[in-house]
């Protein structure tokens, strides 16, 4: 390999690099880079990879202090660390336990491990040091400190997942044993009408119970599911609902109001669709009291998503409970029908196009229920099939 290095040989009688070409070639094919310096801080030496990873040209770096390598704020202490290692030189890695840095040409920094060396001959003292770049390394790292903060958050939404089922499946459960041994009494003493009355609320813990495990199922089958991801036209998928929705919104008296000129957002139209029913059902159900109801369709643009709001004019949520209505099982309301997984679900299918879902309201200002679709969406498993 060409070099024009023979300032390398600065020091009297020692020639780091001269005419011995063998050894040039095996100084510039080691894969790391290679320093030499003397008790001064003097660079004295440095093979290919070396300059290549600090961003300089052939031979720039002979004759320049080691310190324009180091990072400005602790140059200083560099130097003195420098002088340590020529008092007490041993083969050993440079600051262990720290992350080192080192400083390329243009000013920004690389992650380092370095190794020193001692050599000690006639002419004196210095050091060699190899040099590895650990950027890959440190990304790697990172990406596995993710991963397992990652894994660590699923584990805690797990037991959080388990304990809550199990307790609100206990429920109906308990309920259905009391009035099976109620039952047994009613039956034994003759009470004909006491039992018929058991029968009915075994019946509904009953049914209460194959609610909560076709809804668990609903939400299991959120998380598994692939998206189908397409263009959905808003305006068009809502009109849509509002048509399944006719007699139910006839009943309660209810206008369900959508703007022609809603955005056309990327996601699962099926999946979208079930965020929508949910919330407009929602509106229908805990919001229509009045003796004319409004649902309406609103819609907001920022710099990255589009935000489309499901506002009714019902009683409205107190703010303490805007956060825990989208937990799992979490109801404010338990005279009506219901099991509390609807929300959990709208934020879930949400999550999984990469926006969210969240209420403003104040108790009796209505509240709206609003989910953003991010203009560049990016899904965990995409797969588009067309225009919806
Ligand atoms: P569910 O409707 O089965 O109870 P959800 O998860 O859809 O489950 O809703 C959770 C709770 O949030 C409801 O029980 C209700 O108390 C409250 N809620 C939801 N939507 C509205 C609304 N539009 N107005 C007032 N309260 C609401």
């Amino acid at each position: 390999m060409e070099t024009n290095r023979e300032s390398v040989a600065r020091t009297e009688n020692i020639n780091f690099k001269s005419d011995n070409t063998k050894f040039n070639i095996i100084v510039d094919s080691v894969p790391n880079g290679l320093i030499v310096v003397d008790i001064r801080g003097e660079i004295l030496m440095c093979n290919s990879e070396m300059e290549k990873m600090f961003g300089y040209d052939n031979g720039e770096l002979i004759g320049q202090s080691l310190e324009i390598l180091v990072p400005r704020e602790v140059r200083t202490n560099h130097v003195g660390l420098r002088s340590g290692f020529f008092e007490h030189p041993s083969k050993r890695q440079m600051g262990a336990g720290r992350d080192l840095r080192g400083v390329r040409k243009d000013g920004s920094e690389i992650p380092v491990e370095i190794g020193l060396n001692p050599l000690a001959t006639e002419q004196g003292n210095f050091v060699v040091a190899s040099v590895v770049d650990i950027t890959e390394r440190k990304k790697l790292d990172l990406m596995l400190i993710k991963a397992y903060e990652e894994v660590q958050q699923k584990n805690l939404e797990m037991e959080q997942f388990v304990y809550t089922v199990s307790h609100d499946l206990k429920a109906p459960l308990v309920t259905s044993s009391s009035y099976i041994s109620f039952l047994r009494e009613d039956l034994q003493a003759g009470r004909y009408k006491d039992l018929m009355d058991s029968l009915e609320r075994v019946e509904k813990a009953n049914k209460k119970m194959h609610e909560l495990i076709y809804d668990l199922l609903q939400l299991s089958r959120t998380s598994r599911m692939e998206l189908r991801v397409s263009s959905i036209n808003l305006s068009q998928l809502i009109n849509e609902i509002k048509k399944d929705l006719r007699d139910q919104l006839a009943e309660r008296i209810t206008d369900l109001i959508v703007p022609e000129n809603l955005p056309v957002v990327q996601g699962d139209p099926k999946r979208i669709a079930q965020v929508f029913e949910n919330l407009i059902i929602n509106g229908l159900k805990y919001a229509a009291l009045n003796d004319h109801n409004v649902i309406e369709i609103l819609y907001k643009e920022t710099e990255s998503e589009w935000q489309v709001g499901v506002k009714d004019n019902g009683p409205g949520i107190p703010a303490q409970y805007h956060k825990k209505i989208f937990a799992l099982f979490q109801r404010l309301d338990n005279q009506k029908e219901g099991t509390g997984v609807g929300l959990t679900i709208v934020s879930r299918i949400m999550g999984l196009h990469g926006g969210h879902a969240w209420v403003e309201s104040e108790p009796g200002q209505g509240a709206t229920f609003w989910v953003s679709f991010p203009k560049n969406p990016t899904f965990p498993k995409e797969n588009h099939d067309g225009i919806h």
